[in-house]
């Protein structure tokens, strides 16, 4: 019997991961003409809401596409959906769903999609404050970074990661000394990235961000970070010459709770970029970030 094919996908019980675990199975269902390989495929839609992580199960269960793949195909229609609580800003929960993942596939993952994030200042005009710093980077700074450094170890050779992160982490509102740093961090390592987002969090708690040479902008110094950790990571990942492809990219603007009615993108548009980079031919490229399908600079 083929193997079965592993992927998971965080923050997928609504918006672009939910949008993602869809275009993913979809994929999977147009097979042969998909480039994935044949076989079952399993995904973990995982997120903190176990209930809207099962009412999203069965949305995808009820998709009158995959019931009649599931006639018309002989392995197409053969993928499974299965929720897993998972809150990335815990170390715990992060550790449990690796063990858990370990022994269900001691054989390794093919794609981890890192979608989970959140906003609370910008758009959604919450303020800007030491706690909300806190509780952005916790989430979408260090739980992505941890799930990022638990899972990639998991994946199989010739596997992908990637990193939902933003174009938001522009590093068009620093001081050059800041932006410098950010770049230098990027090609050097993640406690050098890490060392950026404690600096900013210090001079928040002063009151002191912008003499710093950072925005007061929790969201956007958070996703700066991610991507210069994804970068630094890919790097330390291609000297393992396993074929593991590890990238970040920006979805686009997309209507979704997080963007609380604005966004020019359905959510089936802003999986597009991060389904690609798991699962299309991409030339090999790692380390890249990546909007609208295409490789672009970013920091
Ligand atoms: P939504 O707010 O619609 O969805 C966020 C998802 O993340 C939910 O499934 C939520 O589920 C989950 N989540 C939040 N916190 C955690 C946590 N601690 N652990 C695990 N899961 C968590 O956002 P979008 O779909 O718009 O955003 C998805 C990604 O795309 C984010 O990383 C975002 O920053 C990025 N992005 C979005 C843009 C847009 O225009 N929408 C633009 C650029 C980037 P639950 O609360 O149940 O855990």
């Amino acid at each position: 019997a083929a193997q079965t094919r592993v992927a998971a996908v965080t923050g997928a019980n609504k918006g672009i991961g939910l949008a993602i675990v869809a275009s993913v199975r979809q994929l999977a269902l147009q097979y042969p003409k998909s480039p994935l390989k044949s076989g079952p495929l399993l995904i973990y839609l995982t997120a903190r809401s176990e209930e809207r992580g099962a009412e999203a199960v069965k949305t995808l269960e009820s998709d009158q596409q995959l019931k009649e793949a599931k006639v018309l195909t002989q392995d197409g229609g053969n993928t499974t959906i299965k929720f897993y609580a998972l809150d990335i800003s815990q170390t715990k929960s992060i550790q449990e769903f690796s063990a858990f993942l370990k022994k269900e596939h001691p054989d390794g993952l093919d794609v981890v999609i890192n979608n989970a994030g959140i906003m609370f200042d910008g758009i959604a005009m919450q303020g800007f404050d030491a706690n909300v710093v806190k509780k952005t980077l916790e989430t979408n700074y260090y739980g992505t970074l941890e799930a990022t450094q638990d899972l990639l170890p998991l994946i199989r050779d010739g596997g992908r990661m990637v990193n939902v992160s933003s174009m938001a982490g522009k590093l068009n509102k620093y001081s050059d000394e800041i932006r410098n740093a950010f770049l230098q961090a990027a090609k050097t390592d993640v406690p050098a990235v890490t060392a950026l987002m404690e600096k900013f969090k210090a001079a928040v708690t002063e009151g002191k961000e912008k003499e710093a040479g950072f925005p007061s902008a929790a969201y956007a110094v958070s996703k700066a970070g991610e991507t210069a950790f994804t970068k630094a990571i890919a790097m330390v990942e291609a000297k393992r010459d396993r074929g593991v492809l590890v990238n970040a990219c920006c979805p686009g603007y997309v209507k979704t709770d997080m963007t609380r009615g604005g966004g020019a993108k359905t959510p089936d548009q802003g999986a597009q970029t991060p389904v690609m980079l798991a699962l299309q031919d991409i030339g090999g490229k790692t380390g890249g970030f990546w909007q609208s399908e295409k490789e672009i600079e970013c920091l």
